[in-house]
């Protein structure tokens, strides 16, 4: 273990779980993190080292702040990690989505949007919500692809209104995103924010 990676840990992992619990208390909560679904239980995997969503889940559950934790991952790829994490310690607590599986079910973006919330059904019973907001599901990132940005802000208005409208907590954090110039990306992350802000802050 590198002195580094430990000491990088309270603004990582313990960024999401700690917005996570002031989410519980205010309804929704932001920590700008990235760098979580690829990591397994026993190796760290692409750009991430440990698995901070899983491991704020399984706090916020240890901690019994909450029954049952939904994490909506979004980025562009396939959290093997979580899944992985998940099967390994049986975690029968969490909801996984993952859109680097789910999305190609679809025909495309738009009937992916459209069943969306019907989708999103099986996290109407948690506790609390876990948004990992990518950046890389845009058709201009190069990692990704599918969606236009008018398209990433409906996705994302369909999940912050999904937790508003039923009173889930809603934390979300960052994840992939590799355009150039970076510009690019943060705009998209900005962008969620927009509207999370819309959605909590009408
Ligand atoms: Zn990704």
């Amino acid at each position: 273990m590198l002195k580094e990676v430990a000491d990088s840990l309270p603004y990582t992992s313990g960024s999401l779980y700690h917005a996570a619990v002031h989410a519980l208390d205010q309804g929704i909560a932001i920590s700008p993190t990235s760098g979580f679904h690829h990591a397994k239980y026993h190796s760290g995997g692409a750009f991430c080292t440990f698995n901070g969503l899983t491991i704020a889940a399984q706090l916020l559950r240890s901690r019994q702040k909450v029954k049952r934790v939904g994490i909506v991952d979004f980025d562009c790829h396939y959290g093997n990690g979580t899944v992985d994490i998940i099967e390994h310690l049986g975690l029968k607590h969490i909801v996984h989505l993952t859109y680097g599986e789910q999305f190609h079910r679809f025909s495309g973006a738009e009937a992916w949007l459209g069943t969306l919330t019907r989708e999103l059904q099986p996290f109407a019973q948690c506790g609390i919500l876990i948004y990992q907001a990518g950046a890389d599901p845009h058709r201009d990132d190069p990692l990704g692809g599918d969606l236009t940005t008018e398209q990433m802000l409906e996705r994302d208005r369909i999940v912050f209104r999904f937790a508003k409208d039923r009173g889930i907590p809603i934390v979300w954090n960052l994840a992939g995103g590799y355009q150039q110039p970076f510009g690019n990306v943060l705009d998209l992350h900005e962008n969620t924010l927009k509207v999370c802000l819309e959605v909590f802050r009408p």
